[in-house]
């Protein structure tokens, strides 16, 4: 799929610089694109074009035999769709299939299948009675908005962000993003506000899907979190913050997203289950018995077992200094044993309620050079920095990108169309 004039998937940066600086002097004249004018598609009526979603236990012969394709045709127009575009199965509730006839009555002259909104197939019989195949890849028109939001009173930030208009899917990636940099139990409070600048891809005048996070911003407690996606000379993509400083770290705070802290890290606690003070040297987390738990980064299992306080444990060292530990699990991930190397994300095992535990949660905790730190305030390193050219680039592309935003907020139901 080629997604046309993007500005982080052209290598040229400076190519990219040149054309957002265009568009924003545009934006600033006469580009009001406020999505009231979207313009709508519509087709020539002199064909008969009839659509079926595929459903479960629909096959392609089945389809076309229906639409009264000879068996012959139907071997012809598979064997065609195998070789030129290598689809051999429809995929039920997700392919669409369009087939064209010059009026009702006619048969077939075309079959269009359409995998993705973004690619569709064209099937057409030629004179010598062949049938033909053709991809189309089709370019969204990518529109860069923005979206900002108010935490309020009794609010979460899920909540905040919906009213803001943020789409889910788009919220759960900038919450995993601002996770790195934020514990949202402690650092976020009524009356902060937050924005993000994102795409949303659109065929015809209409919201096909959204692209990718281009910007998120946070005022937390602990002062303001920016992050900007950027694409390195060699092609790495990664967040920075506003200096060019990596904003994915290697651990993660919250290995489960939004699952409610029900115990802090702390030197002296009274013990729920055994009465009596001792430290507590992880963070629990309130999760349902079954939640994946995932790897708080990329390590390797260096323990798993059980014993009477952790319950079934597994105990990862992600490098020279850091170790996380995760306990009371109902069971281990398939194939996860002593040596396994697993990667960020990568679910690792179950939560349970084994060992000495009053219901099922997490227990999380980070090691650093065999010592205990509290997860939600420990500094934590950056998987990649910048280089010094790609930083130069970065601080430029920075500040185009707050241009827009700027321009944005105070208009935000204009786009920036790159
Ligand atoms: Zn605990």
């Amino acid at each position: 799929m080629k997604k046309a004039k993007n500005i982080l998937d052209v290598n040229n940066i400076a190519k990219a610089v040149l054309g957002l600086a265009v568009v924003l002097v545009l934006v600033a004249l006469v580009l009001v694109f406020s999505r009231h004018f979207g313009t709508s598609f519509s087709e020539s009526d002199d064909e008969y074009k009839s659509i079926v979603v595929v459903a479960s236990g629909d096959t392609l012969s089945k389809l076309l035999t229906e639409q009264g394709f000879s068996n012959a045709q139907v071997l012809d127009i598979a064997k065609v769709l195998k070789n030129e575009a290598d689809i051999t199965s429809l995929r039920a509730n997700s392919d669409k299939i369009e087939f064209v006839r010059a009026d009702e009555k006619a048969p077939v002259s075309k079959v269009v299948i359409v995998p993705s909104p973004w690619r569709q197939i064209e099937i057409t019989c030629d004179a010598d009675g062949q049938w033909q195949c053709q991809q189309i890849d089709i370019k969204p028109d990518t529109r860069v908005v923005y979206r900002q939001g108010e935490i309020l009173d009794g609010d979460s930030f899920y909540l905040a962000g919906g009213r803001a208009g943020i789409p889910d899917g788009i919220l759960a990636e900038v919450y995993d993003l601002l996770a790195f940099e934020m514990d949202f139990e402690r650092d976020v409070r009524a009356g902060q506000k937050f924005s993000v600048l994102y795409e949303e891809n659109f065929a015809d005048g209409k919201k096909v899907d959204n692209g990718r996070v281009l910007a998120i911003q946070f005022e937390a407690l602990r002062g303001n979190v920016k992050m900007y996606r950027f694409k390195t000379d060699d092609g790495k993509v990664g967040y920075y913050d506003e200096n060019g400083n990596g904003a994915i770290k290697s651990l993660k705070r919250t290995p489960i997203n939004n699952a409610k802290v029900t115990s802090s890290f702390s030197n002296r606690r009274k013990h729920p289950v055994l009465g009596y003070t001792r430290a507590h040297k992880g963070v629990d987390f309130r999760a349902s018995t079954g939640t994946p738990i995932p790897a708080a980064g990329a390590g390797r299992v260096v323990a798993r077992g059980y014993n009477s306080g952790h319950g079934n444990y597994i105990k990862l060292r992600h490098n020279a200094s850091y170790e996380t530990l995760y306990a009371h699990m109902s069971r281990f991930a398939k194939g996860v044993v002593v040596g396994t190397t697993v990667k960020q994300g990568q679910t690792i095992g179950y939560v349970g309620s084994t060992g000495l535990s009053t219901g099922p949660h997490l227990h999380y905790e980070i090691i650093k050079d065999g010592k205990h730190v509290n997860p939600m305030t420990v500094k934590l390193p950056a998987i990649s920095n910048l280089g010094k050219k790609d930083k130069e680039r970065f601080l430029e592309y920075r500040k185009i990108l707050d241009d827009g935003i700027e321009h944005l907020s105070e208009h935000p139901e204009w786009f920036i169309q790159l």
